[in-house]
């Protein structure tokens, strides 16, 4: 049977991967800055992740969410701890990003009754039905996805998003705290501040999508806590499982739950908890947000002085190269020639740095090196 062709695919096939490396079935050694879009957190194959997904594979993967599962809870406590989060949001396990958003949207819906999402150009919040109608890329939205009430505003136009909230309509505000697929365009503290406050006083949720932002990726555990907001839904997936299939939306307490409003088969499994809880330890063992912080300061450091760099976008270890030129060719070179993985954006002159967490000061200067000959 044929694969559905919908992927333009590198022609590298990894057998094999450690911390920040992959290796290709040639036995070629790659340098990981990529992370398969910003997936891989801890690095691949970490020995704890490996021993506690192995463990739990040995005594229970799977069952539904019909029975006590306690690994539920120790996830929950343990990313409460870390992000800060354990005294105002409640967790909701489901398995992908786009998931986490659909139901980011369905809970701020049901909340306050009202259907008129706000998002913003440039967005990308994945590919169900009302996560990819708040996606501002009209090719991905098919027919039947078109008709979900959305309306796409200019990033850090306050007056705009206040005119349209006064219609009454509006259920909800989604927007990526660092936009990662459009290019690492960030809201100001002072926008999203202001947006914070007049959703709050027009009980319209305001959800900060981190699903690639957080888990530690900009140096603080969720990107959005740069800036001094509090999101009433923060939907999360990438590095939640550090490759493992498991997402999950932060919903502030004031939401009630009841049972039923949401649901999934395979979220919050036993396999996919173990995986989180992994991730989690491993963060705090290795206190992961301060090599973030560390790295980002050393990056920008040497990539400062490099020619054809208009500028270095985004925050932590979500990082954007932008060219004078576009960065098609030179990503083919660094990924054929220098055996490097990195990424691109829809803005075509953007190359896409999204190593993992523990990515070290060695592997940077390979990859700077490597720009040194190209750039
Ligand atoms: N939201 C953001 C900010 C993303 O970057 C992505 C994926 O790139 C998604 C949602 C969708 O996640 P998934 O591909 O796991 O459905």
């Amino acid at each position: 049977m044929k694969l559905f062709d919908v992927y333009p695919l590198y022609n590298v096939t990894p057998v094999k991967a450690e911390g920040a490396y992959v290796w290709d079935k040639e036995g070629d050694k790659y340098l990981d800055l990529y992370g398969g879009h910003g997936v891989i957190s801890i690095g691949h194959t970490h020995p704890h992740y490996k021993a506690t997904l192995e463990n739990q594979l040995s005594k229970i993967a799977f069952y539904s969410n019909a029975i006590q599962n306690p690994l539920q809870q120790e996830l929950a406590d343990k990313l409460g701890e870390l992000s800060g989060c354990a005294d105002t949001h409640e967790l909701f396990l489901c398995s992908t990003g786009a998931e986490a958003n659909e139901n980011a949207i369905k809970v701020a819906s049901f909340y306050n009754k009202k259907s008129r999402v706000i998002a913003f150009k440039n967005g990308f919040h994945g590919r169900t039905s009302a996560a990819v109608s708040v996606t501002d890329n009209p090719k991905i939205i098919a027919p039947v996805n078109a008709h979900n009430p959305v309306t796409i505003l200019p990033l850090n136009d306050v007056e705009l998003v206040k005119s349209e909230i006064a219609k009454g309509d509006v259920t909800a505000v989604i927007v990526e705290p660092i936009q990662g697929v459009g290019g690492l365009d960030q809201p100001t503290t002072e926008f999203l501040q202001a947006v914070r406050k007049i959703t709050k006083e027009n009980n319209v949720c305001l959800i900060l999508d981190e699903v690639q932002s957080g888990y530690g990726r900009s140096g603080k555990f969720f990107a959005h806590q740069h800036h001094g907001v509090q999101a009433d839904i923060i939907p999360m997936a990438k590095g939640m499982g550090n490759g493992f299939p498991i997402g999950g939306v932060l919903i502030a307490k004031h939401i009630e739950s009841w049972y039923g409003m949401l649901g999934t088969t395979f979220g919050g499994s036993h396999l996919a908890c173990a995986a989180g809880i992994a991730v989690l330890d491993v963060m705090k063992q290795e206190n992961l947000m301060q090599n973030v912080q560390e790295i980002n300061t050393y990056f920008k450091e040497q990539v400062a002085d490099l020619p054809n760099v208009k500028q270095i976008k985004g925050q932590g270890l979500m990082l954007g190269l932008e060219l004078t030129y576009e960065v098609a060719e030179l990503r083919k070179k660094l990924i054929y020639d220098y055996k490097i993985f990195t990424g691109g954006a829809s803005n075509k002159n953007l190359l896409r740095i999204l190593p993992p967490l523990n990515v070290t000061k060695t592997d940077i200067d390979v990859f700077i090196k490597a720009l040194k000959e190209l750039l």
